[in-house]
């Protein structure tokens, strides 16, 4: 657990009556395998591990595929929260056999709207889950037995239809682009960008390089006496720049995310409302860190 929504991952799993075994490690790197084998040796009742692709509270990527062998060598299975991560971060579930399901939605790296989720899973580990969901929602069984039986494209539940017609839109832009090579590429250079020219303001960033994702950056918010997120949240959506207004971190951080339908331009358009936000309020660059 290195971010906010492995946290999100242990509550869910609670709720669901599961047994959670929590793996706290620091929020500024990826998880490292040896700590989830060593974890997976000292408890032989743990049957599976859930991993955060791109962890959404920290800007960090894991490595889902070096997780994956020390669960798959421990004969464990593996659920991954690709929400942040599916189509832009490479995934294989034939290269991962260990992976039981992989979960995203419609509103991150695909840039559709926000109202669908989705769960892929080989169908005999479905099979095999069938009647041990606790939860109808979660339900991947009842599910494919809804489609088997009322057809494929069936909800359980009405069907958020402009969010799917928005959806089919937005994969033929995605595959227009290039796909998921094209959209990782747009987003690294879109983080690299901002990562680089908030440093030049004088912000500081949260992680290292080398620790950096390229879904979202963080960085420190400026310690200096009358600094409010709110405020500079404000300032710097007069200026037709939106971030997020709260921080997941211990340490009071902001959060600015790369992705969606925005590349160079928008990343340089967005540091100059950074610039104009921080002048507004009174932080000057060597104050900003
Ligand atoms: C956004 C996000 C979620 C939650 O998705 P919602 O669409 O907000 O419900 C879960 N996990 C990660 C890693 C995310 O980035």
């Amino acid at each position: 657990m290195n971010g906010a929504y492995a946290e999100r991952m242990a509550r869910l799993a609670r709720e669901a009556g599961r047994a959670v075994v929590a793996l706290p490690a620091p929020d500024t790197q990826g998880v490292a395998p040896e700590a989830v084998a060593a974890a997976l040796a000292a408890d032989p009742s743990i049957t599976h591990v859930g991993v955060v692709y791109s962890e959404t509270g920290s800007g960090i990527v894991n490595d889902v595929p070096a997780i994956g062998a020390v669960v798959r060598a421990a004969g464990r299975r593996m659920i991954v929260d690709a929400v942040s991560a599916f189509g832009a971060l490479p995934f294989s579930l034939s290269e991962q056999p260990e992976v039981d399901a992989v979960v995203f939605t419609s509103n991150k790296c695909i840039e559709g709207l926000p109202g669908i989720g989705f769960a892929i899973s080989p169908v005999e580990r479905v099979e095999a889950a069938r009647g041990n969901a606790q939860s109808w929602s979660f339900d991947l069984a009842d599910v494919y037995d809804t489609a088997q039986r009322a057809g494929w494209g069936s909800f359980r539940f009405t069907p958020p239809v402009q969010a799917l017609h928005a959806f089919g839109v937005a994969l033929d832009i995605y595959l227009a682009e290039g796909g998921q090579p094209a959209r990782l590429a747009r987003y690294r250079e879109n983080c690299r960008i901002l990562y680089e020219g908030a440093q030049q303001l004088g912000l500081r960033p949260y992680l290292d390089w080398e620790h950096q994702g390229p879904i979202i950056a963080l960085f420190h918010q400026p310690q200096v006496p009358g600094f409010d997120l709110q405020r500079f949240v404000e300032a710097l959506k007069r200026r037709g720049v939106l971030i997020s207004n709260f921080h997941n971190t211990e340490a009071p951080t902001m959060r600015i995310g790369c992705i969606g339908h925005v590349g160079p331009d928008e990343m340089r358009f967005a540091l100059n409302a950074l610039r104009g936000a921080l002048e507004e309020m009174g932080v000057r660059r060597r104050d900003a860190a």
